[in-house]
């Protein structure tokens, strides 16, 4: 097999029902569309929504390996070229430095958990921050390293734990993480432990029930059953954070927004209508301009320790 190739989904992977809430442990939940053979439900009980089936969770982390960085099919699986876009990653992380500016005072020592190629500790570290990262994906981890210096253990947070050992942070972020994990209390409720008196936790993650996801319905561009396990929304996050041990204490769409370049537009408009992707063609010329997008279905949430 191409090392390219990776940790790419195949149709033979067993997968397993879940049945029960993550959240309150309801078996009551309602199917809201089907794309076999997947299942995107609802809990009729708190409207947490979740996909079903899905790998085992001790074999979910093999999916983030090589392929996942760049896939031939982004709009169902993984990012076409994630290092080819570092310029849009972090002209996104320098403009949502405002949410942190707002909670953080003064740089202190951040650690990002999921920090993927280490974008957003990159320019934490050219804000002053002293950084960390965890990263299940060593390929991925290898690129932050070699680029931007940093320091990234290569594994889940449960398996960092013990290296972190007794440090402390002033902000612990999660980008795009919580809907991957399919124990995200626990995993949240292990990194409030990391968190220094008055240190903040940040994580982003796609609003179910925002506009654009209800206008979209299945088409929404955050659907990617292989990998985005749980969608959440502005209740059903607060509650998660509350079972993890941990307060709300802003929850924000503005900043939820991001550079992307002209051929992501066009990639992603397909999943909307093969007929648009056609008719954005022209696009391809100029395909690698940024442009800002905000479709304000993200959710910038900010806490600390309940
Ligand atoms: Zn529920």
């Amino acid at each position: 097999m191409s090392e390219l190739l990776r940790g790419a989904p195949r149709a033979e992977d067993a997968l397993a029902e879940v049945a029960r809430c993550l959240l309150c442990g309801s078996e009551e939940s309602e199917l809201r569309f089907e794309e076999p053979p997947f299942r995107v439900v609802r809990c009729k009980s708190c409207a947490l929504v979740w996909v079903t089936p899905r790998r085992d969770p001790s074999r979910l982390v093999e999916i983030y390996q090589t392929a996942y960085w760049h896939s031939d099919a982004a709009k169902d699986f993984g990012y076409t070229d994630y290092q080819r876009d570092a310029s849009l990653y972090r002209r996104t992380y320098l403009r949502r430095y405002s949410a942190i500016a707002r909670h953080c005072k003064t740089p202190g020592e951040v650690l990002d958990v999921g920090c993927a190629a280490g974008f957003f500790l990159s320019v934490m570290k050219e804000k002053g921050w002293r950084t960390q990262g965890v990263e299940v994906s060593g390929y991925i981890a290898e690129f932050g390293r070699k680029n931007y210096g940093l320091d990234v253990i290569v594994g889940t947070l449960d398996e960092a734990a013990p290296v972190l050992g007794d440090r402390r942070f002033d902000l612990i972020t999660f980008w795009d993480v919580v809907e991957h994990l399919p124990d995200p209390i626990a995993v949240l409720r292990r990194a409030a432990s990391f968190l220094r008196p008055g240190g903040k936790l940040l994580l982003e993650t796609q609003n179910v029930r925002s506009l654009f996801a209800r206008v979209l319905g299945q088409r929404w561009q955050h659907y990617k059953h292989h990998e985005h396990l749980y969608h959440f929304d502005p209740r059903t996050v607060r509650e998660l954070c509350r079972q993890a041990g941990l307060r709300v204490i802003e929850n924000r769409a503005r900043l939820g927004g991001k550079y992307v370049s002209l051929g992501f537009v066009r990639e992603r408009a397909g999943r909307v209508h093969p007929l648009l992707s056609t008719l954005l063609f022209p696009l391809k010329l100029v395909e690698r301009s940024p442009l800002y997008v905000n479709l304000f279905d993200e959710m910038i949430v900010v806490c600390e320790k309940a």
